[in-house]
């Protein structure tokens, strides 16, 4: 299966992992060589070679040649361009799809929404690309206009997740082209391919249409040219999508000199049920939200609350039905599974290590609690946790993992304390028929997260709005509403065109 994923992609399982520009793929085979896994089998699935300090520099030199011309391009015309590339990953959505299973891990389904969500995010930015509006305001002055316009940044630098090893690229160079940036991208370390083959289709799209290069691409053995990256003043946006361990450090340096960042780190989400929720609602949202992408998404509910009256109802609900995801966990590309591997061996060991941190807290292991030894790969059992309270260690922390914490509430404004009282401010939701309950949850004294939904789970966010989260989750926002913003610089302008020289605030200065 990996050969014909891999064909129908025009990939070899040997591959430059450094796009130059031009339509030319790096020759470099001396700086180190990538193997990602397939986690479901233990199998490399081909070698990647990393990139050099001077492909590198080629890239960063190319890239700022291309904004020169990118920056005057009329932001509609860019806008056809990312049509071409959404184009093209819509004829090529299954393939990619089937390579982001492999290599990440995620069932097939959710590897095709991930292609799906490039093809939205593309046309999201082609109808971007004509309203990209700035505002009028009304001078103090006489025969004077004021008004404010977005210019391009330059060149966009992106870091991104193993979880998300396509999506994250295109939500930041999709929109960061229509504001006419040029991006440059470094890949997990852990999902190259998915990397190499979304470049592939997007450069050939752009080629066929006439479009110059706008889409860079460098492979990092490890993370030597990253940390050139995020110190490189030629790059005025950095984009860091992982961890808040490295996202704090890549913060921290990029303020160093100045430059902007846009962080997109780690979640610790939670859902809130109240006595009143319809739980033909609820339990299918935290199962999935909780089992999805085997709990290795940003937004995955790590926590969960209900209301002592329906605590014992919910949990025996949850139970039963993850002993039915038990019966479908295996080979994501096989559709009836619904829960595929851990990316790592590292991921297997953090699982375990928080089970048992859990246990020694004193909490009771409802179901799961076990790595799968009877086959290969990095497969676990779904997991709840109960009796812990929330400040316990380990519920503060995320475990990139499918571990589920149930907690008990008797008034509504405890658990939404508890749900804020995590570092993390990413996603959360409340399931409730009850309006007030609803509204006091989305208000100012509610939800702190960036993402706060009613009657809906906390992960599968759409496109269209701002996506990010408060806190030690970095506060970037991507995607969809006026995200676009932190792609461009702002510019205020004023112009008399009167005969007179007024200042502003009346200030008097006559020669
Ligand atoms: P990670 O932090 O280990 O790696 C992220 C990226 O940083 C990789 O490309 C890695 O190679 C790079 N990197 C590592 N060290 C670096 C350094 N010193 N300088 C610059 N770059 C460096 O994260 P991961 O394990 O790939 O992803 C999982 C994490 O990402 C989770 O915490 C998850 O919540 C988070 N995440 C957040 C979002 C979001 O939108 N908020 C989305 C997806 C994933």
């Amino acid at each position: 299966m990996t050969h014909a994923v891999l064909a129908a992609l025009g990939l070899t399982d040997s591959e430059s992992g450094t796009y130059l520009g031009n339509g030319e793929w790096s020759p470099t085979r001396d700086a180190g060589v990538l193997e990602p896994i397939n986690p479901t089998t233990g199998e490399v699935l081909g070698r990647v070679y990393a990139s050099s300090q001077g492909d590198y520099e080629t890239i960063v030199e190319r890239a700022r040649a291309a904004f020169k011309v990118w920056r005057t391009t009329p932001a509609p015309k860019r806008g056809e361009a990312i049509r071409l590339c959404a184009e093209a990953l819509r004829r090529h959505k299954d393939a990619l799809g089937s390579l982001v299973a492999l290599e990440m891990g995620k069932s097939k389904p959710e590897g095709d929404g991930e292609v799906q969500e490039m093809i939205d995010i593309g046309e999201f930015a082609v109808g971007l690309s004509r309203q990209l509006y700035g505002l009028t305001m009304h001078s103090e002055r006489p025969g004077h206009r004021m008004y404010e316009q977005w210019h391009p940044l330059g060149l966009v630098g992106i870091i991104s997740a193993f979880n998300f090893p396509v999506a994250v690229w295109s939500w930041n160079s999709f929109i960061a082209a229509v504001c006419g940036d040029i991006s440059i991208w470094k890949p997990s370390p852990k999902t190259p391919l998915s990397a190499i083959a979304s470049m592939k289709i997007c450069n050939e799209a752009l080629k066929a249409g006439g479009f110059p290069d706008i889409f860079f691409l460098f492979n990092d053995a490890g993370t030597e040219l990253a940390q050139r990256f995020v110190d490189d003043r030629r790059i005025p946006l950095i984009s860091f999508t992982g961890s808040t361990r490295v996202g704090r450090a890549v913060g921290e340096r990029v303020a160093r000199r100045m430059g902007r960042s846009l962080l997109e780190l780690g979640g610790n989400n939670a859902i809130i049920v109240d006595a009143t929720a319809d739980l033909k609602l609820a339990i299918p949202a935290i199962v999935f939200g909780a089992v999805g992408t085997a709990g290795q998404r940003c937004t995955t509910t790590r926590r969960l609350f209900v209301h002592e009256s329906i605590h014992d109802e919910v949990l025996a609900k949850l139970v039963a039905a993850y002993k039915q995801v038990e019966q479908k966990i295996g080979d994501p590309t096989d559709p009836k599974n619904l829960m595929g591997p851990l990316n790592s061996r590292d991921a297997v060991q953090a699982y375990l290590d928080a089970i048992e941190k859990a246990k020694a807290a004193g909490g009771k292991v409802e179901t799961g609690g076990a790595a799968l030894a009877d086959r290969p790969g990095n497969f676990v059992l779904p997991t709840i946790v109960t009796g812990l309270s929330n400040d316990a260690e380990v519920v503060q922390t995320e475990t990139f993992a499918p571990i589920l914490y149930v907690m008990k509430f008797r008034e509504l404004q405890d658990a939404i304390d508890m749900q804020n009282d995590v570092p993390q401010g990413l996603s959360s939701a409340i399931f409730t028929q009850n309006l007030k309950a609803a509204e006091a949850f989305l208000s100012a004294a509610g939800s702190d997260c960036g993402i706060a939904n009613v009657n809906i789970g906390t992960s599968g966010a759409e496109i269209g709005g701002a996506f990010g989260g408060e806190k030690e989750t970095g506060g970037g926002r991507e995607s969809g509403s006026d995200a676009w913003k932190a792609y461009m610089r702002r510019q205020t302008n004023t112009i008399n065109y009167s005969d007179a020289l007024p200042l502003a605030q009346g200030i008097k200065f006559e020669l």
